[in-house]
């Protein structure tokens, strides 16, 4: 059987290897085929796809983008973009600006709480576009100011807590069409950790492709509860570990194995979306 891992993040977020080094976990855990999903960015794909067409397996283009819908927070994965897409660019850097500025502001709020973290502190040790809470939480502990990350979301960084600031959160209607225009498909990640199934129909109005049915965070009962949902809805089934290398303990990449026949199904799916786009783009001339 052939496997793939679609949810994988590197140090161009909040993860701890650089694309050579996954790629490299990849061929040791036997994968046919990865994606890489770094939060708001699509910076470490080209050097990925680079390293994985090198050591003969697939490699699908990505990244996670935070939305909203009705309110709530939901993470969609985009694969198979045009990493060059223009209005992607811009709009993915906006939100890497927001994420720049949010860290000012988290940083500010733990020295308010007498807490003396370093604004320098966390910038270097993101050392990227796209720094999130894991590296605030991560120079916390370097810096042996608290004793685990744990911790750190506990006390300062999880929604509710003194120094939880929101990201800049597109509507998920937008999400899926910067996706779609981008050439890509655009999939709701791990609904079972959010639980925010009331969503989906919605979703799938606004031209949802897939649902990530394996994850990490998924119980064999809440992946079969996913996998008959996407088969209620037509929508491709996909998964992954969401790796973050060490940066939450050991790295999870392998553990989740998706049936290459997704990934099968995947391609032949973003192959006629495009072709349906260049028919109605050429009938408006
Ligand atoms: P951000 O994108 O900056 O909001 O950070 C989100 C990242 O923080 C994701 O990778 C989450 O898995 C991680 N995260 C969220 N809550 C926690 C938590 N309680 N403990 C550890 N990591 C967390
Ligand atoms: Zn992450
Ligand atoms: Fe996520
Ligand atoms: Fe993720």
């Amino acid at each position: 059987m052939k496997f793939a891992d679609l949810h994988l993040h590197t140090r161009f977020s909040d993860g701890t290897f650089s694309p050579e080094e996954l790629v490299a976990q990849a061929v040791k855990h036997g994968l046919a085929a990865i994606a890489l999903t770094d939060h708001d960015t699509v910076e470490g794909c080209a050097i990925a796809a680079r390293e994985c067409e090198a050591a003969g397996i697939g490699f699908i283009t990505g990244t996670e983008l935070t939305a909203e819908h009705d309110d709530t927070e939901v993470h969609l994965l985009g694969y198979f973009l045009d990493t060059r897409n223009e209005r992607l660019l811009v709009e993915i850097n906006k939100f890497q600006t927001v994420r720049q500025q949010r860290i000012h502001e988290m940083v500010a709020r733990i020295n308010e709480l007498g807490v003396p973290l370093q604004l320098e502190t966390v910038f270097a040790l993101a050392n990227c576009k796209s720094p999130g809470r894991p590296h605030v939480a991560r120079a916390l502990v370097k810096e042996g100011l608290i004793k685990s990350l744990d911790e750190a979301f506990e006390r300062f960084l999880k929604k509710g807590r003194p120094a939880w600031v929101p990201k800049a959160r597109m509507s998920a209607l937008e999400s899926i069409e910067l996706i779609h225009q981008a050439g890509g498909l655009a999939v709701m990640a791990h609904p079972g950790l959010n639980r925010t199934d009331e969503i989906i129909p919605g979703l799938v109005k606004a031209d949802l492709d897939g649902i990530e049915c394996f994850h990490t965070k998924h119980s064999t009962a809440m992946s079969e509860r996913y996998l008959e949902i996407a088969d209620q809805y037509h929508l491709l089934v996909t998964g992954g570990s969401d790796c973050h290398g060490y940066s939450k303990g050991k790295p999870l990449i392998g553990t989740v194995k998706l049936p290459y026949d997704h990934v099968e199904r995947m391609t032949a799916s973003v192959i006629a979306r495009r072709q349906t786009a260049r028919s109605a783009s050429s009938t408006v001339g």
